[in-house]
């Protein structure tokens, strides 16, 4: 019994639907079908299959074709609409920030620090969380809670090293405690995270 030159299993020339090349090479159809999809050259000997042969499966692959476009088509509208909802998440967390930081040049710290509060989670490091870490520290720090800026600021810092406002904010609370050596090491580091 020949073998499919594809998928090298019998072709039981009584029962499956199969082809050959012009020089005899046998290949199951549903074999064919998947391989004319990359060529319309026989896999083994290179020649060419007829145009005949190639046209009884035209359906086939433009099919084939078409669900492949169709796929694309979805990933590719997956991929907006993730890339328009982080956007829109960017947008809104801007916002947020704006009010927080306009709402510390007006003095209302305690609300800020409650409203900072309620949003901080304490197992993310996404950057979002990072800027509700500094706030904290700021607000604090502004409040003249220098001891509790000290301690968000220093988690932020130790999350993310390149962050110089949050050393900045560390070094000023560490001058007003009057911790000098500290709020030099500190200040230093506003430069090397620069
Ligand atoms: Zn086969
Ligand atoms: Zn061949």
């Amino acid at each position: 019994m020949p073998s499919c030159i594809i998928c090298h299993l019998n072709v039981d020339e009584n029962t499956d639907s199969h082809y050959t090349c012009n020089n005899g090479h046998p290949v199951h159809r549903y074999c064919l079908a998947e391989w004319l999809m990359h060529s319309q050259n026989c896999p083994l000997c290179s020649e060419p299959y007829s145009q005949n042969l190639i046209n009884q499966f035209k359906d086939y692959m433009e099919k084939k074709e078409q669900e492949k476009q169709e796929a694309l088509d979805k990933k590719l509208e997956l991929e907006t609409i993730k890339k328009m909802q982080e956007a829109t998440k960017k947008i809104i967390f801007q916002k947020y920030f704006e009010i927080n930081e306009k709402q510390l040049k007006q003095g209302q710290y305690e609300e800020v620090i409650e409203k900072l509060l309620n949003r901080y989670d304490e197992n993310s490091v996404d950057e979002n969380n990072l800027k509700v870490l500094f706030l904290l520290g700021k607000a604090n720090y502004l409040k003249g809670r220098y001891d509790l800026a000290i301690n968000f600021l220093f988690k932020l810092v130790k999350i993310k090293f390149d962050y110089p406002d949050g050393f900045l904010y560390l070094g000023k609370a560490y001058e007003k405690l009057g911790l000098k050596d500290k709020a030099q090491w500190a200040y230093d580091r506003v430069k090397e995270s620069k």
